[in-house]
């Protein structure tokens, strides 16, 4: 098996995402999210892989800044969410099974002042309702200039298309601006349930999950690995988790089983 390197960095600087996506080195996996009350699977979210020949797997920590800066991030994140947006279409037609399908964009994306159209557009052309579509953003888009990616947000969340704030907590959100945004869901980052042990983390994880309360949001947690963590996390109020504890992310052929399956 070949060793995947710190050069695997450099070769992903040095090479056009569009050939990798021209030579179908990209794939997307489904990791699903569960309800903590009810214990049923209510959606997935798609996570993309780069399989780049000679260097193993690459991880997205590592392309998707270099598809940022490069430019490459349109033409990638266009192909994630059609693909989602298909498989989850798919899974309606063929299993009869509805389910929330989670997109990560970029904050480079937003910026494109297309990129709304070109969501309805994927929407029209698989024929997904916007409501199981969620898409979410980090933090970082608060850096951005949300004059112009404000509007395309509730441009967005007016046609239906559901909106989460990934990686919360550890960015560079204010009260003032979850205020400001057109919201659906806090995605609470996994740091928190990694000190879930600690009195003061669990203090801090209740008030968000009472603010996100008032303010109408849903909560899912991420990284949650372990029965424990999910206990506690249900006991302090949090709504969904998505973890190891239930499956990393996996091929849509595999991911097909959770449909039918309460989370124990
Ligand atoms: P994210 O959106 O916060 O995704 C969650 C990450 O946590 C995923 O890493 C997932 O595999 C990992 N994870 C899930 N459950 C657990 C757990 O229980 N324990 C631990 N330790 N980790 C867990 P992944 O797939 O490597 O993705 C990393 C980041 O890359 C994502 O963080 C997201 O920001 C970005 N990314 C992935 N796919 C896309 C994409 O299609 N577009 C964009 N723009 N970014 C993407
Ligand atoms: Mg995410
Ligand atoms: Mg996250």
């Amino acid at each position: 098996m070949l060793m995947r390197t710190k050069s695997s960095l450099e070769r992903a600087l040095g090479v056009d995402i569009s050939i990798g996506l021209e030579k179908g080195e990209f794939s997307v996996l489904y990791q699903p999210q569960w309800d903590l009350f009810t214990k049923q699977v209510t959606g997935f979210e798609a996570l993309v892989r780069w399989h780049a020949p000679g260097y193993g797997q690459i991880p997205p920590s590592e392309f998707i800044p270099v598809a940022e800066y490069k430019g490459g991030i349109h033409s990638l994140g266009e192909w994630v969410l059609l693909t989602a947006c298909r498989q989850a279409k798919s899974w309606q037609v063929k299993e009869g099974k509805t389910c929330t399908i989670s997109v990560n964009v970029s904050g480079g994306q937003l910026e494109d002042i297309g990129f709304a159209d070109r969501v309805f557009e994927i929407l029209s052309m698989t024929g997904l309702d916007p409501k199981y579509l969620e898409l979410e953003i980090t933090e970082s888009i608060f850096l951005r200039d949300l004059s112009t990616i404000l509007p395309l947000l509730e441009g967005l969340r007016k046609e239906g298309v559901r909106l989460a704030l990934d990686d919360f907590g550890i960015g560079f959100s204010s009260i003032h601006h979850l205020s400001r945004l057109p919201l659906d869901c806090l995605k609470v980052d996994q740091s928190f349930v990694r000190f879930l042990d600690s009195p003061k983390t669990k203090t801090v994880i209740q008030g968000v999950a009472n603010l996100a309360k008032e303010l109408g949001l849903r909560t899912i947690v991420e990284g949650v690995e372990n029965k424990d963590e999910e206990f506690t996390l249900w006991e302090l109020g949090l709504n969904q988790a998505q973890g190891f504890k239930l499956s990393p992310a996996v091929p849509a052929e595999k991911a097909i089983r959770f449909f039918n399956q309460k989370v124990v």
